[in-house]
């Protein structure tokens, strides 16, 4: 199979700079486009577009230009995930393609300069990568876990050989001893040769007989193993962090094991919320609270610690629904500190039931205690309407089609249908 030369695609030389690459893109772009081409033409035409398309995107990134330069079009393997732009580094790239076997000339690869057997050995396994739910209290306090972590290991008794000692290898006939293999793959608009580690031999190239292969681990190199770990989330730490147990991920012979990673999911808590180090809860007062004084404890914290407001005349005056309260320093713990964020209180007013005015005493009662109402609208004529009790805000613009451009709610899809009842 022919290794394409991107670089050839665009016309241009192997050094050439990004503004060269541009122009010799646009250049091309122009004369080929397919929309030019004759009817006939017009698949081929399509086809040379998109070389030069995949070329130019290609050569113009910085990062996939010079993987391209070092390994050729086998480094966008694009069936991988994370492959072609995943963000991949060169070193999960190398393991990604040859994991752990030995190193021969890489047909297709135009030589690698520098790395022998040795360089491989080197290389870093993949990270295990894992969620790992937290509650805020665990956020707040710190949390040490202790679990068995099952992964696999370098068989012991064999020491990751696969094969009883003094057993002599035969050659892979797969991969004719390589322990990689050329396999044809769509890219694009390219069908190009990927090199893929053997699965005969498990990459190494060697076959054992079923005879001389290590009894213990039947040959596989590794065993299933269970290990106890500890994973330790610091007070203060936030969703989305990651946790890295260095080197306890997969084993594999000839390799540095990844790293075991745990990413925080920080799961909803029915008290707080939280925005950086900073807490907010909400908590109901009653009115008669309200309008005379709050003095009691209001929530209790993430550490099980009672909160106690002391809210009383004269020095707070009444709470009203929606405000808030800031207590310093009662929010999250800030990492590496003893400092803490802030804590937030939003009032909500629990307004007495609707029974509660039956009884005529206390109506009257009130009438003279509470704050008459404010100077009277002024009208020529007064009309005394009917209406309801328990309108709802997503009916507001829903009387006339054209009102939905007035009332706008994202979420409820069916506005336009409750207009058109609403007409009726
Ligand atoms: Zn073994
Ligand atoms: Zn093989």
């Amino acid at each position: 199979m022919e290794e394409i030369d991107l670089y050839e695609v665009l016309g241009v030389e192997k050094g050439a700079s990004q503004a060269e690459i541009r122009k010799a893109y646009h250049k091309l772009a122009r004369t080929h486009h397919p929309d030019k081409a004759a009817a006939e033409d017009r698949e081929e035409a399509d086809t040379k577009f998109k070389a030069i398309l995949q070329a130019y995107e290609t050569l113009y990134d910085v990062e996939k230009r010079a993987l391209y330069d070092q390994y050729g079009m086998a480094a966008f393997d694009g069936s991988r995930p994370g492959g072609m732009g995943g963000g991949m580094n060169m070193e999960d790239l190398m393991t990604e393609m040859f994991g752990d076997m030995g190193f021969g000339g890489m047909p297709g690869m135009g030589g690698m300069p520098g790395m022998g057997p040795r360089d491989m050995k080197a290389k870093k396994g993949q990270d295990d990568e894992k969620d790992f739910p937290v509650t805020l209290e665990d956020l707040y306090l710190g949390k040490t876990q202790r679990f068995g972590a099952t992964k696999n290991v370098i068989c012991g008794h064999c020491k990751g050989k696969g094969a009883k000692d003094g057993a002599k290898p035969k050659k892979c006939s797969s991969c004719q001893g390589q322990g990689h293999k050329q396999v044809p793959r769509q890219v694009g608009p390219f069908l190009t040769p990927v090199v893929v580690a053997c699965d005969t031999c498990n990459g190494t190239g060697e076959i054992y007989s079923d005879k001389e292969k290590c009894r213990k681990c039947k040959g596989n190199r590794t065993m299933s193993e269970k290990k106890p770990l500890e994973l330790y989330v610091p007070r203060g730490s936030h969703g989305g962090e990651r946790i890295v147990l260095p080197g306890e991920a997969d084993q594999s012979p000839n390799q540095e094991p990844g790293d075991l990673v745990f990413v925080l999911e920080e799961q909803p808590h029915e008290t707080f919320q939280r925005a950086g180090a900073d807490l907010l809860a909400d908590i109901h007062v009653s009115l008669a609270e309200a309008l005379c004084g709050l003095s009691r404890v209001v929530l209790k914290h993430l550490d099980g610690r009672g909160i106690a407001i002391d809210h009383q005349k004269p020095k707070g005056g009444i709470l009203r629904p929606g405000q808030l309260l800031r207590v310093e320093g009662e929010g999250m713990p800030i990492k590496k500190s003893e400092a803490h964020g802030n804590l937030f209180i939003r009032i909500n007013v629990d307004f007495p039931e609707d029974d509660y005015l039956q009884d005529q005493t206390i109506t009257t009662k009130l009438l003279e205690l509470l704050p008459k109402p404010g100077p009277p609208v002024q009208a020529e004529t007064v009309d005394e309407v009917e209406y309801e009790t328990n309108a709802s805000i997503d009916d507001f613009g829903g009387t006339d089609a054209h009102g939905e451009d007035a009332w706008e709610d994202e979420d409820d899809e069916g506005a336009g249908g409750g207009a058109q009842c609403a007409q009726q």
